[in-house]
């Protein structure tokens, strides 16, 4: 025997690539084109010593009682962390105990399966019909668990609120976690619910909707009885997930209310242009609500499109795997990378 029989296996998560070029169109992994609030550059520039040399308070009350405000909840509803997945880690470590499976969709966020698998949690996907809709009754079956991106990725579908209601409400048993990664960008969040039913956690991210990939913030939003439970396990892990400056920016960002809301119009604005265009190239997609679209052309593979737009140092992301790998997701970035990616596609379909 030797210490490799003793190590813990697992297949990572394959993140979208970073490049780094001076001149790139970067429309791969679903930032948010637009900088983030002047607020959060103004205190950046303000960080002292201090800020470095002193631990964050653990508990990121600043932070927690901003969204707390933002968000009309009591700020023992909040739980922050190092971007949503760090949230999501620590959920699937709190909450997902049970030997039924956790049910999660067959084309999502492709993390739920990597930590499924890295904490010995069973599951199942339930594949979405046809038209890559969720379908609340596929889920109303024995389970451990239920996660689901609204709106979903890598397809942009929303899931009407209604429908969403159906999914928590038909496991009461369960935690049901609605992760709303992109919910800003068109959709009614989760959130409304929460009075009602106390097995729901809405997990957000600065990551989208508030420019800040790169600050690493998230947060999850539910029961007073659900965030305590994750408390306990954060506070079993690392007392200190989040940083001074990403409590500090945070913050800054949450405060500015009509800023996000600007920003959110923009990206909007963008993706109906975007989706009339690429209608007219010839490619098919879902409707979109997130900030990208899910398109496959009507004659073209995906993955040679994919290569082609490379070359010109235009990044979008392609997925392999059966009924996605002729889709391309293209996140939605400012109206002049979408008129360079439109003129590119323009002439490679000589459309
Ligand atoms: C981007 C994304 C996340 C994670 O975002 P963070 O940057 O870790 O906050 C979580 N879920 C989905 C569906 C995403 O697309």
């Amino acid at each position: 025997m030797s210490w490799e029989d003793y190590v813990r296996r697992v297949e990572p998560y394959v993140p979208g690539e970073q490049p780094n070029k001076a001149r790139m169109i970067k429309l791969n992994t679903n930032e948010n084109p637009y900088p983030p609030a002047p607020g959060v550059a103004a205190a950046l520039k303000g960080i002292q010593d201090e800020t470095l040399r002193l631990y964050p308070d653990p508990t990121a009350k600043k932070l927690v009682d901003a969204l707390a405000e933002r968000y009309q909840v009591s700020p023992s509803q909040v739980f922050v962390g190092v971007g949503s997945d760090d949230v999501l880690a620590m959920a699937f470590l709190t909450f997902f105990q049970s030997e039924k499976p956790l049910l999660f969709p067959d084309i999502s966020y492709s993390f739920y399966k990597v930590w499924a698998e890295l904490y010995r949690i069973p599951y199942e996907c339930v594949p979405l019909d046809e038209n890559f809709r969720i379908r609340p009754e596929d889920y109303r079956r024995e389970n451990g668990g239920i996660i689901f991106p609204n709106p979903n990725a890598p397809t942009s579908l929303l899931l009407p609120l209604d429908e969403v209601e159906k999914i928590v409400a038909g496991s009461p048993d369960s935690v049901v976690i609605v992760d709303e990664a992109y919910i800003d960008f068109g959709g009614e969040s989760a959130l409304s619910l929460l009075p009602k039913y106390d097995n729901l956690l809405v997990v957000q991210t600065f990551s989208k909707s508030r420019s800040m990939a790169g600050m690493r913030i998230g947060y999850a939003i539910g029961s007073e009885k659900m965030i305590k439970a994750m408390m306990d396990v954060k506070y079993s892990f690392n007392s200190y997930t989040m940083n001074r400056t990403s409590i500090e920016l945070g913050y800054e960002a949450v405060k500015d209310e009509a800023y996000f809301q600007e920003t959110i119009a923009k990206v909007k604005a963008t993706r109906e242009r975007a989706a009339k265009r690429l209608a007219e190239l010839g490619f098919h997609f879902p409707e979109p609500s997130a900030n990208f679209i899910f398109a496959e052309h009507e004659s073209v593979p995906a993955a040679e499109l994919f290569q082609a737009l490379r070359e010109k140092d235009i990044y979008v992301r392609h997925f392999n795997g059966a009924r996605v790998e002729n889709f391309l997701r293209i996140t939605i970035g400012t109206d002049e990378e979408m008129e360079e990616l439109f003129a590119f596609l323009k002439e490679y379909l000589r459309k």
